[in-house]
């Protein structure tokens, strides 16, 4: 086994660390969306990563994208930014390009991976959250189009989005099945509701979106009819993978921080990194941060190798998120009082941190896949 990474690899990871922290950490676009942000990112060429060079992406490896995607979430502390980019790429650019046809592909794809529109993934519903197939937003066929009704929730990038993958109901009996559709917000009867207010993670905005009578064109149906599960499966793993990859670069971030901070603070006479309680608890983080990177070599590679990673992909959103959550909040510990003001940004941290036990699917639901591959 090798894990040294080719001197592109790492010569990648530094470019991307020094344009985050040049470009992306301006203190004004971290509560909400930055067009010029955006702007910034989409001339980067970023989008595309894994995308094949006809659709204007780069065809990266996917572990060349967790590289850059981990240095991403270290160098850039905008850490709604990049939740915000990775719904555009992983649920939305992604699954047209893994499972999108050829029309589909040459209508949205270049578009995307240029950053000139906007995608995003609408499963969620008011009434289903965890049970996603309790979905009741509808989709039926009139002519040459199906005409979808429902409402969707929790829509991350739903007030900034042109592009949609939307799942809907399309058999009830015998069994209910679902199909993906890609809609575009100028569809007539698409619109979205209000940007909701969230504790973190604000540069990454979120809303319902209404869909009244929306006449979709077949050829706009993701994958096959009928096959939306699969499809839905398939965004789930990649979402379970780089939205939380970036994680890892945050929590080497918080720690170098606590580290700085507690060899310079000094009480009773010495720095509190003398003290145990302090140098465990950065110790615990850094061994939880070489262990989700070594969970993210691995799927990286199983998907490098076409194989599926659901069960890996399910533990490592759990490991992660608890282990970035349990570091941002001995953060702020180690940090004092000053942690827990709006100065240092540690309490932001803490903030964006919490959203990753729920989005992407629960930890708890989560340990329920875990048990069931047991
Ligand atoms: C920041 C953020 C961004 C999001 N972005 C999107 C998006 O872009 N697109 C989209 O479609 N959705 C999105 N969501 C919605 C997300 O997918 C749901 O929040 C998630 O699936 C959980 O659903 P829920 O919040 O309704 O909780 P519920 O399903 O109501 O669960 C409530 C509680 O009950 C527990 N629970 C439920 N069922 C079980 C069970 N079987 N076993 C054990 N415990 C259980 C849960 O773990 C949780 O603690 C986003 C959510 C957040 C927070």
């Amino acid at each position: 086994m090798d894990f040294s990474l080719s001197k592109e690899q790492k010569e990648y990871r530094q470019v991307i660390i020094d344009f985050a922290r040049n470009q992306l950490n301006d203190s004004d676009s971290l509560e909400s969306f930055s067009p010029q942000v955006w702007e910034k990112i989409s001339e980067f060429g970023l989008l595309g990563i894994t995308v094949d060079e006809k659709y204007g992406g780069l065809n990266e490896s996917y572990l060349t994208a967790a590289i850059v995607f981990e240095a991403l979430g270290y160098g850039c502390e905008n850490n709604g930014l990049i939740f915000m980019i990775n719904n555009h790429i992983w649920v939305a650019q992604n699954l047209i390009y893994l499972y999108g046809s050829e029309t589909l592909k040459e209508k949205y794809l270049e578009d995307m991976v240029a950053g000139k529109r906007i995608g995003s993934i609408a499963i969620t519903e008011a009434e289903s959250g965890s049970d996603a197939f309790g979905m009741t937003t509808q989709a039926v066929l009139d002519g040459e189009d199906y005409i979808l009704n429902g409402t969707k929730m929790f829509i991350s990038n739903g007030p900034i989005a042109d592009i949609f993958i939307v799942f809907a109901v399309t058999e009830k009996e015998p069994k209910k099945k679902i199909t993906a559709f890609v809609v575009e917000k100028q569809f007539l009867g698409v619109s979205t509701g209000a940007d909701i207010e969230k504790m973190g993670l604000g540069a990454c905005p979120t809303s319902e979106i209404i869909l009244d009578q929306v006449r979709v064109p077949k050829e706009n149906i993701l994958g096959n009819f009928n096959s939306g599960s699969y499809i839905l499966m398939g965004a789930i793993e990649w979402e379970r993978f780089y939205e939380f990859v970036p994680h890892i670069g945050a929590m080497k971030r918080v720690i170098e921080r606590c580290g700085r901070y507690a060899k310079e603070r000094k009480q009773f006479g010495k720095s509190i990194e003398e003290y145990q309680a302090i140098s465990h608890k950065i110790a615990d983080m850094e061994i939880k941060l070489e262990l989700a990177r070594l969970m993210m070599y691995k799927i990286a590679w199983l998907k490098d190798n076409q194989r599926n990673a659901f069960k890996e992909v399910s533990m490592f959103k759990i490991f992660v998120s608890e282990s970035y959550i349990k570091a941002c909040r001995d953060a702020m510990q180690i940090f004092g009082a000053y942690g827990y003001t709006k100065e240092y940004g540690i309490e932001r941290e803490m903030r964006d941190a919490l959203a990753s036990s729920i989005h992407s699917g629960t930890n708890e639901v989560l340990r329920n896949t875990v048990y069931k591959y047991i």
